[in-house]
């Protein structure tokens, strides 16, 4: 799938959110922080997962990097650009190789209209596909995402979620993108749906060297699809790394927390005390590490001095002071030493 949209700049990350705020007001008087200064990277044909409990503010970074929101601080650079502040009215044709999938497929689509003509609708928008040409480029995108041709002729709800999702995922196909931000696009979907769906999704971005933004609260997913793992909490990042080591050996508390809270298949390893309580109100943040009060290894400084970014062996981050060689934990010998530090982030 070529494109001539955008010259495609061959240097540097797919996407990068630097310091990303997001506030929002609540009912006309309060400011609530949902992203408090948020950075990842997603590199070249990358899947990154985003993970974190509901209300972490993981949906309002989704939202701010393809300019549903405003971002009220930090920078969104698209292929090594800067496109900040960013509208999709200002800037339609530049951020259309930035698409978004949503979590729900069927208020995404329009229910009155046949499935041809809605993709062939998201071609027309950016006049990408020639009428005579309409026809054959949604038998592919339809093909892209294992759906037979003759589904163009039929209505969303003549279709399984699963196959709904196929479909919002081949509508954002449509305006060949280089970025899918997909905002927890399998949370609505049955298990086996989800399983197809997943697998979908990563052979997409081996196939078409397509990047992918991958919002969940499932780890579980995410550790199957996802090449590296940022973890959010109350509107920061956490921890970042590879899926692989990143659940082998989680270095900050909350990470290694939601890892205990997934229900393993035959029954064992789950933890159902791994996550005490809720996530406080974004309006009302802790002081200092905003975990302090659900930390099980939470000791003085942590409540005293917000925690440094460190750069843990080659690939991974962290903000906890524990990594830090902080004060011994609560509850000594149930955490990993601390990793060889390489340097605090600025
Ligand atoms: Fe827990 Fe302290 Fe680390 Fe925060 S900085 S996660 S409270 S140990």
């Amino acid at each position: 799938m070529a494109s001539d949209n955008v010259p495609l700049n061959g240097e540097g990350p797919a996407l990068e959110l630097r310091d990303v705020e997001v506030v929002y007001e609540r009912r006309g008087r309060e400011r609530v922080r949902a992203v408090a200064g948020a950075s990842l990277t997603v590199e070249r044909g990358q899947i990154v997962g985003l993970v974190g409990e509901s209300g972490c503010g993981k949906s309002s970074l989704a939202r701010a990097s393809v300019g549903l929101v405003p971002a009220a601080g930090g920078s969104v650079l698209f292929e090594s650009r800067e496109v900040t502040p960013l509208t999709r009215r200002a800037r339609p044709r530049e951020l259309a190789r930035l698409q978004m999938v949503f979590q729900n497929p069927y208020s995404s689509l329009n229910p009155r209209r046949r499935i041809g003509s809605q993709l062939a609708d998201a071609l027309d928008v950016l006049d990408l596909a020639a009428p005579r040409e309409r026809r054959a480029r949604v038998e592919e995108l339809l093909d892209l995402v294992g759906l037979p041709a003759s589904a163009a002729a039929r209505y969303p709800h003549q279709f399984s979620g699963g196959q709904r999702q196929r479909i919002a995922v081949a509508r954002a196909l449509a305006a060949d993108p280089s970025v899918l931000v997909l905002d927890e696009p399998l949370a609505s979907l049955d298990a086996s749906a989800q399983a197809q769906v997943a697998n979908l999704l990563v052979d997409l971005s081996r196939r078409l060297s397509l990047s992918l933004l991958l919002i969940s609260h499932d780890l579980a997913i995410v550790r199957h699809v996802a090449d590296v793992v940022s973890v959010m909490y109350l509107g920061v990042m956490v921890e970042t790394g590879p899926a692989r080591s990143l659940w082998s050996l989680p270095l900050h508390p909350y990470t290694e927390a939601l890892i205990g809270a997934v229900p393993h298949p035959d029954g064992s390893g789950f933890l159902p005390e791994a996550l005490p309580g809720e996530v406080p109100d974004p309006a009302h943040p802790p002081a200092a590490c905003r975990f302090h009060p659900r930390c099980p290894y939470a000791f003085d400084r942590c409540s005293k001095e917000t925690p440094v970014t460190l750069a843990i062996e080659s690939e991974r981050t962290v903000a906890c002071w524990l990594q830090a060689g902080g004060s011994p934990p609560a509850r000594p010998g149930e955490r990993p030493q601390p990793l060889p530090l390489l340097h605090a982030e600025e």
